[in-house]
């Protein structure tokens, strides 16, 4: 039987309906699944509840507060069918679905399965996923995947770059129709590492949006002038972080 590994939220399965705070579809109604599991160790990821398993070497930011621990994995995953991930859903009425994680295409055939298993009770699904764009989708999820949000990690994510930019990966995203690209900013250097992604992987600028790095309203405002500007100049899409502003560093909201 099919399951999927869901991230656990206080002892239930993080699938919650809120609305999509930002890239493409910024302010569409969604209901998110947030699958466990990620190929990637972000120093400041903060879905590190998802992959910062206790007895790995993986730094965080966190890793400064005495307080803080690394996660048991078996207690941070829980499993759910098919059928109990769309009794969740269904719940809410929305059709607009976003599976995020963790990297969701580390469970690339549950997910197919999943999405066929959607399609079977009404076809007005849309599905998006949110990827750091890594991995290579099969041909399966290919035709059954309405929207990539690729995300690529900067250098400043602490991943070695031989990790976090796959060429085969950023080249396919490039010219697939489906695929946007999303970019974190918060410095100079990340934006010479965007303008030489984009260029290296001949990414079109009208596929790119951008983001401040912030946790809070504060912090986002202060860097919105300055990449307004920088949007401007570059063709790039700007965008805000709605659930950042409505909601803080909250979780499952
Ligand atoms: S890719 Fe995303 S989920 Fe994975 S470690 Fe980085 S920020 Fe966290």
């Amino acid at each position: 039987m099919t399951k999927l590994k869901i991230a656990n939220l206080d002892g239930r399965p993080e699938i919650f309906h809120s609305i999509q705070g930002e890239g493409k579809n910024m302010g569409q109604p969604s209901v998110f699944i947030r699958t466990s599991l990620c190929n990637l160790h972000c120093i400041w990821c903060d879905t590190d509840y998802t992959w910062n398993w206790e007895k790995t070497r993986f730094a965080h930011v966190k890793d400064e507060d005495p307080a803080y621990k690394k996660y048991q994995m078996d207690k941070m995953i829980i499993s759910l069918t098919l059928e109990e991930i769309y009794e969740e859903v269904a719940k809410t009425g929305c059709k607009n679905i976003v599976l995020t994680g963790g990297e969701p295409m580390m469970q690339l055939q549950e997910l197919s399965a999943l999405i066929e298993f959607f399609n079977s009770k009404a076809d007005d699904y849309f599905f998006e996923i949110e990827t750091n764009g890594t991995l290579l989708p099969d041909a399966t999820f290919e035709a059954l995947i309405d929207q990539y949000n690729v995300s690529p990690k900067l250098a400043n994510s602490n991943n070695p770059k031989k990790l976090r930019e796959k060429p085969a990966a950023y080249e396919y995203f490039s010219t697939n129709e489906k695929a946007v690209f999303k970019f974190v900013i918060s410095s100079e250097n990340d934006l010479t590492e965007v303008l030489n992604i984009c260029t290296t992987y001949k990414i079109p600028n009208q596929k790119v949006y951008l983001m401040p790095e912030g946790t809070n309203p504060e912090a986002l405002k202060n860097k919105q002038q300055w990449l307004i500007e920088v949007c401007k100049k570059h063709q790039f899409h700007y965008t805000d972080r709605l659930h950042v502003h409505i909601y803080g560093d909250k979780r499952g909201v």
